[in-house]
């Protein structure tokens, strides 16, 4: 591997000046699993890396005082996955993080650097998606809040500007009667990079959410929230859906057709046509893992199957978790 200095500064302004002096030079670092491959494989040959790790904050889960989960981005992938709040309330987020590589990367891999990586198969992006996440960042110009969806701009790029980096993510409240399911498909069983993902969310009502991170959330009280199941209004019975998908394009995608088809019909018959739906929003390539055609064809099942599950977890439908299609 080519030298390089490593750096670990001691605030966030210095960071921030580090990576802002340093251009394709500096390189931020978490984990490292994805970029010390880089730099073992030539394929980058930075001077510089800059380790964040350190940095106050950037390994902690709390509560906001808005009702916010806020994951720092140097939160490893086991740390996410075994945190009690995470399993409580964001479990699809803990399924997508369990399902990366092995326990070892695990242990070593960050939620942040998935993230500003931005491979398309990306694990715990589909997640996010679902979860309506919201990215922070740190930069010239101070603190700035980026939601997910406008965060992953094409393979490997995101919307960070010269000199920010990712410090957290944000995760909106969710209803107490919400639900969801992360399937993904690899060349292996566990452990491999998806050759396609979909992650399935459904809650009970709707929520409305500002953007930049504010929660509108009238409902949620003492961490619970009234909903359908505590016979609260006729509005929020209906189920909000969210399906997005992984390694079928340019960026992870969400599949707003397949959402309102299901929040209509989410019948077995309404199932299938909006796994079918979710197949035709990917717009997957012919690569070295798969071709485009079994990718599209793979979203609908995965879509289906999580779709049965989450019906199932909800307790809307006989039990298919396991299940075939
Ligand atoms: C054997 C193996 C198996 C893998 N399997 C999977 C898998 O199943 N699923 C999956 O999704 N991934 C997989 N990966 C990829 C990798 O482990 C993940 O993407 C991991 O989460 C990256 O996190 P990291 O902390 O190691 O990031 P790093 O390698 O530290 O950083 C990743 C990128 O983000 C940049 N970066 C880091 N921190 C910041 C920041 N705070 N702000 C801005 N930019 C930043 C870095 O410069 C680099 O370009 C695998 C990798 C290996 C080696």
């Amino acid at each position: 591997m080519q030298p390089f200095d490593y750096i670990v500064p001691h605030n966030f302004a210095e960071a921030s000046a580090l990576l802002m002096a340093g251009n394709d030079d500096t390189r931020p670092l978490l984990g490292g699993t994805d970029l010390l491959i880089r730099v073992r494989g030539g394929f980058i040959r930075p001077e510089r890396i800059i380790d964040l790790k350190q940095l106050p904050g950037m390994c902690d889960i709390v509560r906001s005082a808005e009702g916010w989960l806020v994951i720092g981005a140097a939160c490893t992938m086991n740390q996410v996955a075994g945190h009690p709040l995470v399993r409580q309330e964001y479990e699809l987020l803990a399924q997508a993080c369990e399902s990366v590589a092995s326990y070892q990367l695990r242990n070593r891999a960050t939620v942040g650097g998935n993230c500003c990586n931005a491979s398309p198969a990306a694990d715990s992006a589909p997640a996010l998606y679902c979860l309506e996440a919201v990215m922070e960042a740190y930069g010239p110009s101070g603190v700035r809040r980026i939601p997910i969806h406008e965060f992953f701009t094409g393979p490997r790029c995101n919307a960070l500007r010269p000199g920010e980096f990712l410090t957290g993510i944000h995760l909106p409240p969710v209803p107490s009667r919400s639900a969801g399911a992360f399937n993904k498909l690899g060349r292996t069983k566990i452990g491999d990079i998806s050759i396609v993902s979909v992650a399935v969310w459904a809650e009970a009502g709707s929520r409305k959410l500002e953007a930049g991170g504010q929660s509108k959330h009238p409902e949620r009280v003492d961490g619970a929230t009234r909903t359908a199941a505590d016979g609260q209004s006729k509005d929020a019975e209906r189920l909000t859906w969210r399906i997005a998908i992984g390694a079928a394009g340019p960026t992870p995608l969400r599949a707003p057709e397949a959402e309102a088809a299901l929040a209509e019909d989410a019948s077995p018959e309404g199932v299938a046509r909006a796994a079918q739906l979710a197949a035709e929003a990917a717009r997957p390539i012919d690569d070295i893992r798969a071709s485009a055609a079994y990718r599209r064809g793979m979203v609908a099942v995965l879509a289906r199957r999580g779709v049965n599950s989450v019906l199932a977890r909800l307790g809307a439908a006989p039990s298919v978790v396991g299940g075939q299609p």
